[in-house]
């Protein structure tokens, strides 16, 4: 029997393809690629030659090529999972053969490498300790409001993906519902010649579009929300129910 692999390629610097990715992309029986042509492009930049037959596996088809290429790799096939950049599975392709690869019995593997949440997260300043990864907000603004209210006392540090186009409304949903002092970061165009860091508060980061409007690939890293916020809505409630009268 073969196996699955998916594997993590660069979000912006080539260097960052691990020799074992390079060695896959070579290797592999079959390369089942988000975009056919980015995978050649990355290859090119590589220096790599693709050894395999390359198929295209996206958001649109994965459920149906899934069991087609799990039945290559019950008959013996590596077969080698990419996304256009970042780890498949994270926002991306490959969570339907992972889970039919489980259900079939079949052995799955990863190689890792980069994805945008963990590296905005460490260099984000917030607590890493605990965190949850958001994806991308809901792109109508009465649901991502609804949706940003239900985080209001997560106290984990959250991880969002962002897109030019939606930041400004994103971030003014952001600061209508977790006030202008909640820490974040915002980090753009990580590992590439122009990666920018902005660090401060859900008020200053917006009030920075003004001069510098935020372009390329983002990600938002929000901390969580202080215990004693909850807490002091709590007892807010609970004073309130009390002036309410006994049966309040
Ligand atoms: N699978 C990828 C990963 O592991 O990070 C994520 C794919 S998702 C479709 C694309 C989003 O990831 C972008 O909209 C952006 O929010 C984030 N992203 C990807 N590359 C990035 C980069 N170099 N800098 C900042 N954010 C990036």
């Amino acid at each position: 029997r073969g196996t699955v692999v998916l594997a993590a390629t660069p979000i912006g610097n080539v260097g960052d393809a691990s020799a074992r990715l390079i060695s896959l992309l070579e290797h592999a029986d079959i390369v089942a690629a988000e975009d056919t042509r980015r995978l050649y492009d990355l290859a090119n930049r590589l220096g790599v030659r693709v050894g395999g037959r390359v198929v295209a596996y996206h958001d649109h088809n994965e459920r149906g090529k899934a069991d087609p290429l799990l039945d290559q790799v019950e008959a013996g096939a590596c077969v080698l999972v990419v996304s256009d950049a970042g780890m498949p599975t994270i926002n991306d392709p490959g969570l339907a053969i992972v889970r039919r690869a489980i259900e079939r019995g079949l052995p799955v593997t990863c190689a890792p490498g980069p994805s945008a949440a963990l590296d905005a997260l460490a260099l984000s300043g917030l607590p890493t300790d605990r965190f949850c990864y958001e994806g991308f907000l809901p792109r109508k603004g009465s649901e991502r409001r609804q949706h940003l209210r239900s985080l209001r006392f997560e106290p984990r540090t959250m991880i969002f993906y962002e897109t030019p186009h939606r930041i400004d409304g994103a971030m003014q949903d952001l600061l209508d519902e977790f006030g202008p002092d909640r820490a974040m970061a915002l980090c753009r165009e990580l590992t590439k010649d122009h990666e920018q860091v902005r660090r401060g508060t859900v008020g200053s980061i917006l009030a920075s579009f003004q001069e510098d409007p935020p372009r390329g690939e983002m990600v938002l890293v929000v901390a969580g929300a202080d215990p004693a916020l909850l807490d002091s809505v709590i007892r807010k409630g609970q004073e309130e129910g009390g002036d309410a009268g006994p049966a309040g």
